[in-house]
């Protein structure tokens, strides 16, 4: 399977702000790609260039091959995106939608607004206008305007913002589905627990630069290590004294987190621990890693104590 979009030393700055520096990132065919990182990171901008908003200062960015720079018309046409933007409140979701059609020189079939409207559970709204409507049911009229088309690529900016868990949990499974149709994804969000449930790759920004990018499989063996909550008389030396013990941190409620390599069974890290802390340990209990648990590892380890963002 090839790359749907390929970027390679992408820069781009506002002025003397670098809002990307030289960031490379590929999408495969039939992913779902899950495009993560704080405030500020990068994420739209990156998106408003891969449909042609934006210009680049420097590197290349490909899409089905082509030079986005020279092609994004063309392009386009295979390209449905969700921007984080507003629409106009007065029309009504059927004009709309086949406005923007006149718009892209496409004149859709009443049949194929009606398929979409249905595809995104707005088909009896079809005549309210967009101001009256939800934040949750806008965001619906957003990715079925993405949809209209039947594009190959989907690049949708925080499709779930905003939204509650019931309308989120109804725009993931259409985002499933439309991926077992044999669609590309490319999302941005900071509902990171959401996007582990369905990307098949991610790619973290930070500050302009990719500080993470693979397989969602792959990226979990980074942490191919297990966190255990621990308390008692926990002294911090005495545990990372042990060779496995990859770090030792406090949560939120002051309880210790140790993280420990995978070459170690728990019967051996628990044994260790009661001799090392002399026999105190009140409570030891297995965490589960997530992809929310990369994220903050990889943040924390770049902002090493600066402000955030
Ligand atoms: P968020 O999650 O908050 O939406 P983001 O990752 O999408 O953030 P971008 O919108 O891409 O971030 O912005 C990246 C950086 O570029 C930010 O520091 C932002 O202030 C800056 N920026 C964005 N647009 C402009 C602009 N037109 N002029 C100057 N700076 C800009």
């Amino acid at each position: 399977m090839g790359n749907i979009i390929e970027i390679q030393n992408l820069t781009k700055n506002y002025g003397k702000f670098q809002a990307l520096n030289r960031i490379n990132l590929t999408v495969p065919e039939e992913s779902i790609f899950g495009y993560l990182g704080p405030n500020g990171a990068g994420k739209t901008t990156t998106l408003k260039i891969l449909v042609g908003l934006l210009h680049y200062s420097q590197g290349s960015v490909k899409i089905f091959g082509q030079e986005v720079k020279n092609h994004s018309v063309a392009i386009n046409k295979q390209i449905g995106f969700l921007p984080d933007a507003e629409m106009p409140k007065y029309e009504t979701i059927y004009r709309f939608l086949s406005l923007t059609g006149k718009l892209n020189d496409i004149l859709y079939r009443k049949e194929r607004i009606s398929e979409v409207l249905q595809q995104v559970g707005l088909k009896k709204l079809q005549n309210r206008k967009i101001g009256n409507l939800s934040r949750g049911q806008k965001q619906r009229v957003g990715i079925a305007n993405a949809l209209l088309h039947d594009p190959q690529l989907l690049i949708l900016d925080e499709p779930n913002s905003g939204l509650d868990p019931i309308a989120r949990k109804n725009i993931l499974s259409l985002l499933k589905d439309l991926a077992k149709e044999g669609k590309s994804i490319i999302l941005s969000s900071h509902i990171i627990g959401e996007v582990d449930k369905i990307a098949t790759n991610i790619a973290i920004i930070h500050r302009g630069k990719i500080i993470e990018a693979g397989k969602r499989n792959d990226l979990t063996k980074y942490l191919a290590h297990r966190k255990y909550i621990i308390s008692g008389k926990i002294i911090q030396e005495k545990v990372l004294s042990l060779d496995y013990v990859t770090a030792f941190n406090l949560d939120l409620l002051d309880r210790v987190i140790i993280t420990v390599s995978n070459n170690i069974t728990e019967e051996q890290l628990l044994l260790d621990l009661i001799q090392k802390c002399d026999s105190k340990i009140k409570f030891f209990s297995l965490m589960e890693f997530s992809l929310e648990d990369l994220f903050f590892a990889k943040i924390t380890e770049e902002i090493k104590g600066e402000d955030y963002p």
